[in-house]
Order: C-alpha cells, then structure tokens, then sequence
C-alpha cells in the first residue's frame, strides 16, 4: 500500500474517503488517532489516506487533485450559467453577471 495524501482533519479525510470511494477505489484512512501513555490525552493526528490497491494509486491522486482544486476558494470558477471561467477574485461573472455559487 501507498501513501495517497496527508488530510487536514478527520472532515476532509472523510469526504475524500466517500469521494473516492464513489469511483470504486477503496481507501483506509489511518493515523486519526494516536492513544497516548495512561492518563494522556490521545494525541490527534493528521490523518492519512491510502490506497488499499496499488493499481488504484495513480487513478486515486488524479481524482485527489481535482477534489482539492473544487475545494479551495482561490482558483478560478466557472460559471453555472454560460460556462466561462472567471477569475477567483471576482464573485460575479462578467459575461452574463451570475453569482458564484
Ligand atoms: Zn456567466
């Protein structure tokens, strides 16, 4: 097994898991919790997605990339409506003045 991607939180490991999960790849999401000595707090840990089947790995960090780039506020958007794509610093589009959604 490979390593796929170092999460945030448990949310985002999760939601990728499901992500993921819907194009058939199965993916373990490990190092969530680490339990510490007795009477520590478990230490939380950035959790970790792998691939459970090396073939999918490739596969798994393509569709990785395009959940991320859907994720973040800081790329460019496309419009709903016409489909142009529109700079992330504006929120309306300047062809045909749709909000971002
Ligand atoms: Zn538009």
């Amino acid at each position: 097994m490979k390593p796929l991607y170092q999460a945030r939180d448990r949310i985002e490991a999760q939601l990728l898991k499901d992500f993921l999960g819907g194009y058939h790849i199965r993916v373990l999401v490990q190092g969530e919790y680490l339990s510490g000595a007795a009477g520590e707090l478990p230490v939380i840990q950035f959790p970790q997605l792998w691939a459970l089947e090396d073939r999918d790995y490739d596969r798994a960090r393509e569709l990785i990339g395009l959940f991320l780039e859907r994720d973040t506020g800081d790329d460019p958007w496309q419009c709903q409506k016409c489909g142009e794509w529109i700079e992330p610093q504006f929120q309306i589009c300047w062809n045909c003045a749709t909000k971002r959604v």
